[in-house]
């Protein structure tokens, strides 16, 4: 049952057209003095074309975009218990750094004697990475997660190159395993087998250990695994691939959750992306920003690809060429310049303010907060796994059995809840997934606030007859469920005036 408003405005949250839609044609927020005269030099080349750009007055920009930002969910709103995503709260002493204009205003381009100090940042980045990780080295340039594991799977396929040994063409991927690393396996190129999980949600060694050969290039494994789980046997894992003459990767997108606890060099992993916009804070979702710094064994680190910082007594420098001496093997260059260089200055914000003992704190009570989470909501769902789990854990649907209520459904009505959904339908092992990670950032009393709201969904799912008042939620958001399958596959990317005059009321897609 909704209350409907005369103009589609609730909860002083206002409807409004496009920005292209509201265009009152005469108005602009700008008086520009007539163009000089110049001359053409573009030809045909030139736009006679109108290029289309709505009119309107300042106020009308400005409250435009402030209600857009009003719309948009965000950490700084509320719990955001999305699984897999780590969505804390960043601290603003880093953003505070970010914007000094010594880090903002600089410029991969300046002569290398005025970017000593950016030089430096990058080179302390670096030297948190391999003492948290006991590694050798680290490609600091890979722009995100996935980014990372293409730049890792980039160097086993330079060393098997190397060693002569590319008839090596498949990469193992666990069904635990995230999908990205599927993804970026054959992304460079490599057929990928995936290895069964088992009925306690790790990796299946003895399945893993039958598939490995001389046509495995490289084996990846996700730890903590998206079950939520810490792969124990990593270190068997390890010693069988490197006994097979295969590599091995290690997807650390979820270190946060053993940051300061577990030194990876020691599980034999070779190859391991960090996502810095993760485990050392930096506001991200929604495709950015973020960095996938990847740690490499000694192994692999001659192939790690330019840019490179290097340190030549007091002064700073950069490798830039593959084949220059110093990166004579390097198999090449991921990206411009030498990364997300925001995303840097943030992580190391973020890391000097906690320090060695913070750090090892903050996972440690990343993982609590899961267990507390998942204890308390096991009183009306069903965990997936049996704990203790690590930073998230994951649900599944046998609570909602014969209610008539889906996952779907059930995170939906969150959202009248004032809560971000959970993860869902995501790791694909478990059957109608909820997979939820609160971070270390949330307190018990916000922690405490959102179990109570799901348990109370649960119980009235539970209840009977709630089916239908389920699937119609969320009724009290700006927008009701939107058909995100026709979203994806019909993607409407362009905006095109509406004939023959858009009236207002723009259908919302429901
Ligand atoms: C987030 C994540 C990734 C991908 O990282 P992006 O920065 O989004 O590319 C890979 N693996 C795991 C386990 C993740 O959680």
């Amino acid at each position: 049952m909704t209350v409907g408003t005369v103009s589609g405005n609730r909860g002083l949250q206002i409807e409004q057209l496009l920005i292209f839609e509201q265009n009152t044609k005469g108005d602009t927020a700008v008086d520009l003095p007539p163009a000089p005269k110049v001359k053409d030099r573009l030809g045909a080349m030139r736009n006679t074309d109108k290029i289309g750009l709505p009119g309107l007055s300042e106020p009308e920009v400005v409250r435009h975009y402030t209600r857009l930002s009003q719309k948009n969910y965000s950490i700084d709103t509320g719990f955001y218990p999305l699984g897999s995503c780590t969505m804390k709260h960043n601290p603003r002493l880093n953003e505070k750094m970010a914007r000094l204009p010594g880090f903002a205003e600089i410029h991969p381009f300046q002569p290398i004697s005025t970017i000593q100090g950016g030089f430096e940042l990058i080179d302390t980045c670096a030297s948190w990475l391999k003492e948290l990780t006991g590694m050798t080295a680290v490609a600091m340039s890979p722009a995100a997660g996935a980014h990372g594991e293409l730049c890792g799977l980039l160097c086993i396929r330079a060393a098997h190159v190397a060693n002569g040994q590319d008839n090596r063409r498949v990469v193992l991927v666990p069904e635990s395993a995230h999908g990205t690393n599927p993804a970026t396996a054959a992304l460079t190129g490599y057929a990928v087998e995936s290895v069964p999980a088992t009925e306690d949600g790790h990796v299946d060694v003895a399945a893993l250990k039958a598939k490995l050969g001389p046509h495995v290039a490289a084996v990846m494994i996700t730890n903590p695994n998206t079950c939520g789980l810490f792969e124990k046997d990593a270190i068997e894992i390890a010693a069988a691939v490197h006994e097979a003459g295969a590599y091995f990767y290690m997807d650390g997108a979820n270190f946060n959750a053993i940051v300061g606890r577990v030194k990876i060099a020691d599980l034999g992993v070779d190859a391991m992306h960090i996502n810095l916009h993760k485990t050392f804070s930096t506001p991200h979702g929604g495709g950015g920003p973020g960095a996938g710094p990847t740690v490499l064994s000694a192994k692999l680190a001659p192939f790690a690809p330019v840019p490179q910082v290097v340190k030549v007594g007091e002064k700073y420098d950069a490798v830039e060429l593959a084949g220059d001496k110093r990166a004579r093997q390097a198999f090449g260059r991921m990206k411009g310049f030498h990364g997300q260089f925001g995303v840097f200055v943030r992580a190391v914000s973020y890391m000097m303010a906690l320090g060695a003992d913070g750090l090892r704190q903050a996972s440690g009570d990343a993982v609590l907060n899961a267990n507390y989470v998942m204890a308390r909501l096991s009183e009306e769902l069903t965990p997936a796994f049996a704990g203790p789990c690590m930073h998230e854990c994951v649900f599944d649907d046998r609570f909602l059995k014969n209610t008539g209520v889906s996952t779907l459904d059930f995170a939906k009505a969150l959202i009248d809840e004032g809560f971000h959904p959970p993860t869902m339908y995501f790791p694909l092992v478990v059957h109608g997934a909820l997979l939820i990670e609160p971070t270390e950032t949330e307190s018990k009393a916000s922690l405490d606030q959102f179990i109570e709201a799901v348990l109370g969904l649960a119980r009235r799912a539970k209840e009977g007859n709630a089916a239908d008042d389920f699937r119609a939620r969320p009724l009290l958001a700006p927008r009701r469920r939107l058909d995100e399958t026709k979203a994806a596959r019909k993607p409407v990317l362009r905006w095109k005036p509406s004939e023959p005059e858009s009236n207002g009321a723009r259908q919302a897609a429901e």
